[in-house]
């Protein structure tokens, strides 16, 4: 150190020195001790008294030291409970003791010590964790592909039951159209086709359950008359009302109108809504009533029936949930649906309803107004490949396409219509998705191959995927779902004759 002022000096010995403990025993050459100092008059080491001779165990330190030309420092020593460093000075006429208390900074170490051992106990007990989170990884990896295959399966699985289902009520109803035609003046037919849309909606309400938490359900918009939609309606539920004695209403404005909308899932959700106020309505009236407005279109379902407690009203729309005393038959499964529906097709819900007096559904959907759209329907002329493995359904749609005026070719596989269009002359090639020895998609580019400006159109029961991106660029004019809506049918081939 440089030149310290003196008061600088005596300011460290005061300052610093009073925070330490020390004691200074001054020994004779016979180790007796001559004096004892203190720097703390609370710091006292017991028999450490002015004329007696040196404690044993600091004699022998004195001794160990006695030849050392230096003072000697023994660090950490123990003393009456004491941490202490002792530091001889000394010759063979006298020595000097400092002991000096460190308790302190032996109580750090110590601290630091443990926190040493305890910080390689925990990087011990990370790397064990880390190897672990590592295997908890790859087995979640492994679940995640696991649980994607399910996925990938079940999505199979709805495709092809929804394919399975659709096929015969698409027969159903279409017979029943033809019967319809032939028929004019009787209900029987149109029965027919309420009963196919309410066995429809039975299976998709299922099978929507099953597409939960699927992203690339499509929604398949066509265009129908709001007022045979209501008309429908109406008289599928004429007959369960009049049997309970209650008051049924369906009613519509403006009059007149045709929308484009996904029909099979509004129907679907009419009937799940309609059915419930029949069903929990024991006296008075039930109405559904339609109106459109701004591109939108708004349902009302009122009921004066047993109502929903506040308490249940959100819970009625969990799935497999059903509430209130006595309840007829019922899966729990209509709200959840409906409410899931309404919400793909971009929609809302609201639901008002007083206990002991009734309820309230109301539906709000986008659903544009389209306007003339009454054109008839005039003959039509050509030929036109219709691929299908299902025979009722060929059957069906030759009798369809030959009243509109079309010469029509069946085929039930990809083998066989590259047979038949080898010989006949079709510019214009109905498939259904799903063939035995193939898909539709194939049959085209085969097709296509050959003839490249045929018109393709694809009809699919399976309502799942959607074909957008596989089918873009292969010359397919329009995709189809079963059940077909005829007008647009109609309105697809015309188009493909017409070269539009
Ligand atoms: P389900 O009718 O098959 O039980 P839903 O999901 O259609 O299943 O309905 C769930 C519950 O909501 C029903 O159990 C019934 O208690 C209640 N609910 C639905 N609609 C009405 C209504 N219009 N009036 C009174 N309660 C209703």
């Amino acid at each position: 150190m440089k030149r310290v002022s003196r008061r600088a000096a005596h300011y460290i010995r005061d300052e610093l020195l009073k925070r330490e403990r020390f004691i200074v025993i001054a020994l004779d050459s016979r180790q007796k001790i001559v004096s004892v100092n203190r720097s703390t008059p609370d710091w006292n080491l017991p028999g450490l008294i002015r004329g007696s001779v040196l404690p044993d165990s600091l004699a022998s330190l004195l001794n160990a030291a006695s030849d050392a030309a230096e003072p000697m420092v023994f660090p950490y020593l123990e003393l009456n409970g004491f941490f202490v460093d002792i530091h001889v000075l000394g010759d063979s006429e006298s020595a000097d003791l400092v002991i000096h208390d460190v308790s302190e900074a032996h109580e750090t170490e110590q601290t630091l010590q443990q926190r040493a051992h305890e910080n390689s106990l925990l990087s011990e007990q990370r790397a064990a964790l880390n190897s672990e989170l590592a295997e908890l990884n790859e087995e979640l990896l492994l679940r995640r592909r696991q649980a994607e295959q399910a996925s990938a399966a079940k999505s199979r699985f709805i495709a092809s039951m929804s394919h399975e289902f659709r096929s015969p009520i698409a027969s159903i109803m279409g017979y029943a159209d033809l019967l319809q035609t032939e028929l004019p003046d009787s209900d029987n037919p149109r029965a027919l086709q309420r009963a196919s849309w309410h066995l429809l909606t039975l299976v998709e309400n299922l099978l929507e359950q099953a597409r939960e938490g699927e992203e690339n359900v499509s929604l398949n918009p066509t265009h129908f008359s709001l007022d045979r939609l209501a008309g429908d309606i109406e008289a599928l539920f004429r007959t369960q009302a009049a049997a309970k004695g209650l008051d049924f209403e369906v009613t519509s404005s403006p009059y007149g109108i045709d929308v484009e909308c996904d029909e099979l899932r509004l129907r679907q959700i009419l009937i799940n809504l309609v059915s419930n106020a029949l069903r929990y309505t024991r006296q008075g009236q039930v109405s559904v009533h339609f109106k459109h407005r701004d591109d939108t279109l708004f349902i009302r379902v009122r009921d004066t029936g047993r109502g929903i407690e506040p308490k249940d009203i959100e819970r009625i729309f969990e799935a497999f949930t059903r509430v209130g005393e006595g309840n007829t038959s019922g899966a729990g499964l209509g709200l959840t649906i409906t409410r899931q529906l309404i919400k793909r097709m971009g929609g809302r819900l609201k639901v008002e309803s007083e206990p002991g007096a009734g309820s309230e559904f109301r539906v709000a959907i986008p659903c544009p107004c389209i306007q003339g759209e009454h054109d008839e329907m005039p003959p039509l002329s050509g030929t036109v490949l219709w691929v299908d493995d299902d025979q009722d359904i060929l059957s069906l749609y030759q009798v369809v396409l030959e009243n509109w005026g079309l010469r029509v070719i069946t085929g039930s596989s990809i083998t066989e219509a590259r047979d038949l269009f080898k010989i006949h002359d079709c510019p214009v090639v109905v498939t259904d998705m799903h063939l035995t020895d193939g898909n539709g998609v194939e049959l085209l580019s085969h097709l296509r191959a050959e003839q490249p400006d045929i018109v393709g159109i694809l009809i699919s029961g399976s309502g799942v995927v959607d074909l957008a991106p596989e089918i873009a660029g292969k010359g397919i004019r329009a995709f189809l779902q079963k059940p077909i809506d005829a007008e647009l049918l109609y309105k697809e081939i015309a188009a493909a004759f017409a070269g539009e």
